[in-house]
């Protein structure tokens, strides 16, 4: 990844567009020249949400636009406000403001991540002011700008926008995470104790998955961050939610390789993604 190296891709939506917008934050895999981190590579990259924007291309069928980073979250994650740093890993005085939250504090999972789970540090240096920056500028704020410009087309188009913002996690929590070290559920969808979309549309997500026989949580242990807070606006008719998908379902932690449950988790997600369109098409 160079300076040229665009941070996103948009999958544009084909057809008739829906009042629809998905983003996969977490699944870019292109590591630039520049990350210089001391932690194996096989290790950092455990902390992808590989493959999530292969399983949610098909929604540019349905008439929903797909965007998705191609820088990886361990060099910047976009789920994460712009002031949410540990300053003590930057070399210098960091001169805008700083708002660290208890996953920057606790579990080093901020912006920049300082920590991997229970692997140790990602650096063996502090960052320059410069190379923050430079993250900032070109992975972040592009990824965030890009997102913005999906949902207020789609809410000029249509007078209201869903955004589902896709991600995966560990089979297991462990000591650092918000659960412990206890198995997960198959799928987490978080509004942010109701607070990124109206009621129905976290609802439909799980009444959905719930019939189809998969253990659903709601907000428990995942709320969503930074990319369901920013944009939503429930009253004004912006709705956003997380949605979290069991990495067991699908592929080997370890590998990252598919694994034979992939197909089905497509399928599984082709027949969430049209209720949810059509969910949202019958609202406009
Ligand atoms: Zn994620």
């Amino acid at each position: 990844m160079s300076d040229m190296t665009p941070a996103f891709r948009i999958l544009a939506a084909k057809g008739n567009p829906a009042p629809v917008v998905y983003d996969s934050p977490h699944s870019g895999s292109i590591y630039p020249d520049d990350f210089d981190h001391c932690i194996d590579r096989m290790l950092l990259r455990q902390a992808e949400d590989a493959h999530i924007e292969e399983l949610f291309a098909p929604v540019a069928d349905l008439g929903a636009p797909l965007l998705h980073a191609l820088f990886p979250r361990s060099y910047i994650d976009p789920n994460r406000a712009e002031t949410d740093l540990d300053v003590t890993m930057i070399d210098g005085d960091w001169p805008g403001p700083v708002e660290p939250s208890s996953k920057t504090v606790e579990r080093g999972a901020g912006l920049i991540w300082r920590l991997m789970r229970g692997d140790g540090a990602l650096y063996d240096r502090r960052l320059t002011l410069a190379e923050v920056h430079h993250r900032i500028k070109t992975c972040w704020q592009p990824y965030h700008d890009a997102l913005a410009t999906l949902i207020d087309d789609t809410h000029a188009r249509h007078g209201v926008s869903y955004h589902v913002d896709c991600h995966s996690m560990p089979a297991m929590g462990d000591a650092n995470s918000e659960d412990g070290p206890v198995p997960r559920p198959d799928f987490i969808v978080g509004d942010r104790d109701g607070t990124t979309c109206e009621p129905a549309f976290t609802a439909l997500i799980t009444d959905h998955l719930r019939a189809e026989g998969f253990h659903v949580t709601i907000n428990d242990p995942y709320k969503g961050v930074e990319l369901v807070r920013r944009y939503a606006d429930p009253m004004a008719g912006r709705h956003s939610v997380q949605l979290e998908i069991n990495r067991r379902l699908f592929m080997d932690e370890e590998t990252l390789s598919k694994t034979s449950g992939y197909l089905e988790m497509e399928a599984v997600l082709l027949r969430l993604n049209r209720a949810i369109i059509a969910y949202a098409r019958a609202i406009v």
